[in-house]
């Protein structure tokens, strides 16, 4: 596969045994949907309750056609963005797949955490904290697990894709009516 940024060969890497693309030149990285269905399957059950809270708003996200074309097939990548997070991610509504350039995990990661901290513990995540108690030894730790990798790219794929049906075919007639030439 082909960088949709800057066209080198991606690199395939595995991280926690999930195999990732990513570009030797501009470090942005490909997620394959079904990799992330490894991820899940493989994923510790204590932590699915992490799925259901973050980013639920769907009338929040905002989908435009981008300049990217999917590495994985021909179409193009819709860019999706979420509120005021500053975080901006490229998706193929056709095989599923999530580019992220360099730096935007991060901003993924910053935005979960400044959500977490500026919702009211009480209403926001104490049903979540009940259900998770075994695995929780503070708030130290509860921070740290939004910052997994896996846990953050497959909720990100589950919003985009099997929670959001109208997301998902918004993103398709953006899709078809961006061609990348
Ligand atoms: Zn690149
Ligand atoms: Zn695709």
């Amino acid at each position: 596969m082909k960088c949709p940024a800057c066209s080198v060969t991606l690199d395939s890497k595995s991280i926690q045994d999930i195999a990732v693309d990513e570009c030797p030149r501009c470090m942005g990285t490909w997620f394959q949907d079904d990799e992330l269905r490894k991820a899940k399957d493989s994923a510790d059950s204590d932590l699915n309750w992490m799925d259901f809270e973050v980013w639920k708003h769907t009338d929040r996200f905002k989908a435009v056609g981008g300049t990217l074309g999917c590495p994985k097939c021909s179409g193009s990548l819709v860019r999706i963005n979420y509120d005021n997070t500053g975080v901006e991610i490229d998706c193929c509504p056709q095989c599923k797949g999530i580019w992220l350039d360099k730096g935007e995990f991060k901003k993924i990661t910053d935005a979960l955490t400044d959500e977490l901290l500026t919702k009211s513990f009480s209403d926001y995540v104490k049903a979540s904290l009940e259900e998770a108690k075994e695995v929780l030894t503070g708030p130290e730790s509860f921070l740290s697990e939004w910052r997994d990798f896996l846990t953050v790219c497959r909720m990100m794929n589950y919003r985009l894709f099997t929670e959001n049906p109208k997301l998902l075919d918004t993103m398709a007639a953006i899709q078809r009516a961006n061609p990348i030439q």
